[in-house]
Formats: structure tokens, sequence, C-alpha cells
């Protein structure tokens, strides 16, 4: 089996959840999953710690770090900069492990670009109004956030066919056996498992005919 990490893009809307799906999926599968914690100049919101949830910018900080070629990709999210470190994704890759990237849309199509073997999942609530429900219930967001998260939803639903998979987050331990069952059938794939197959054509080689 192929022994680098696979890249695994999870998005989905605002409030849909990921986070929660995220920290579920890395206490249950500690080993073979880590997250990849971005950069934004985005404000912590209570509880949020530097380092932890996200690598909190200045404007001035975060721009630098694209000048120095430090992310592997970046976007503008509702007036603020986010973006993926890539010394941290690289280097656990290649240590084999799943390496997670909790991005929206934008930034999730470049790193197909980069990455054409990364695999893009897309997490929604059941509904609309869940997702409403759910944006509100987390009171971290005045009013207008609120309804500009929600608007910039409806922008992102359109881009939805780019991805590869959409899991429903009805219920967290349901959504991340979901996930886990995509990322073991993607490990799977012929396209991932070229030195194996080698390997075996290999060893057969001397069972084919005229070689014995
Ligand atoms: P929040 O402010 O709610 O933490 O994040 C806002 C949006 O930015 C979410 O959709 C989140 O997935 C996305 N995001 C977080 N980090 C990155 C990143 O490194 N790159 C991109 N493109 N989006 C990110």
């Amino acid at each position: 089996m192929n022994n680098k990490g696979l890249l695994i893009v999870l998005s989905g809307f605002s409030g849909a959840g990921k986070g929660t799906v995220v920290k579920s999926l890395l206490s249950n599968h500690n080993t073979e999953y880590c997250l990849s914690i971005s950069a934004t100049t985005r404000n912590p919101r209570p509880g949020e710690e530097n380092g932890r949830e996200y690598f909190f910018k200045s404007v001035k900080e975060f721009e630098s770090m694209i000048d120095n070629n430090e992310l592997i990709e970046y976007a503008k999210y509702v007036n603020n900069y986010y973006g993926t470190p890539k010394a941290y994704v690289e280097s656990q890759l290649e240590a084999g492990k799943n390496v997670i990237l909790e991005i929206e849309i934008q930034g999730a199509l470049n790193i197909k670009k980069i990455y054409p073997e990364a695999v893009l999942i897309f997490i929604t609530p059941p509904s609309a109004k869940e997702l409403e429900n759910r944006l509100r219930g987390r009171n971290t967001e005045d009013e207008a956030t609120i309804l500009a998260r929600l608007s910039r939803a409806y922008d992102e639903s359109e881009g939805l066919s780019n991805y590869d998979y959409v899991v429903i987050n009805d219920k967290v331990e349901d959504c991340v056996e979901r996930i886990v069952g995509i990322v073991s059938s993607e490990k799977m794939k012929i396209n991932n498992n070229i030195e194996l197959i080698n390997k075996v054509r290999e060893e057969l080689k001397a069972y084919s005919k005229g070689e014995q």
C-alpha cells in the first residue's frame, strides 16, 4: 500500500458543523489523521487560542507570508484572509499521515489544481433552516455576519459539483464514519497504489511463460 498520507479537503457551509466533525475524527483516529492549522487575519473568537484553532496574524504579517511563498493557498472570506501553511502539510504527508484541510471552496479548488490526488469532501447540514439554526445557536457572530455567511453559503452551493463527495452532517459520529469510509476507499484506488502494483507484477514476472 502507498505509504504517503492522503490530502483531505473538508469544506462546508459556515455553521455546517465541520469543526465538531473534525474534532471527533481526530480524537478517534489520531494516529492516522492530523489537521493543518491555517493562518487568518480574523479576530479570535472567545475560547480560541493562537496556534490551536488558527495562527492569528495581522494583515501585514499575512501578506508577508504570501510574498515569502509560505502558503499553499489562501483566500479572502467575508473580509478576512485565510491560508494554509505549506511546510506542515508537506512534512505530514511524507510521514504517512492523512492531512485534513478545513477550508472554504476557493481554497479547495486551488488545492485540487496543485494536488490532483487530494480528496474534496463537502459537509452539509440536512437543510438550510438547520444551517441557520446552527449559526444562530453558536452565539458568536452578530446579525450582519450571520446574514453574510448565509448569503455566502448560497454562492458556495454553486461550486459543489467540483467536489468529489458530499456528506450530510445529521449526527456527528455518523458523519465521521462516512468520511473514514471515503478515505479508506480512496487509499485503495489504483492510482494511489502504483508502487504496490509494480512490485507484484515484478514478482509475477518469474511465473510468466518461458521464465520458469
Ligand atoms: P471561520 O472564520 O468560521 O473559522 O472560517 C471561515 C471559513 O474559512 C471557513 O469556511 C473555513 O473552512 C475557511 N478557512 C479556514 N482556513 C482556511 C484556509 O487556510 N484557506 C482557505 N481557503 N479557507 C480557510
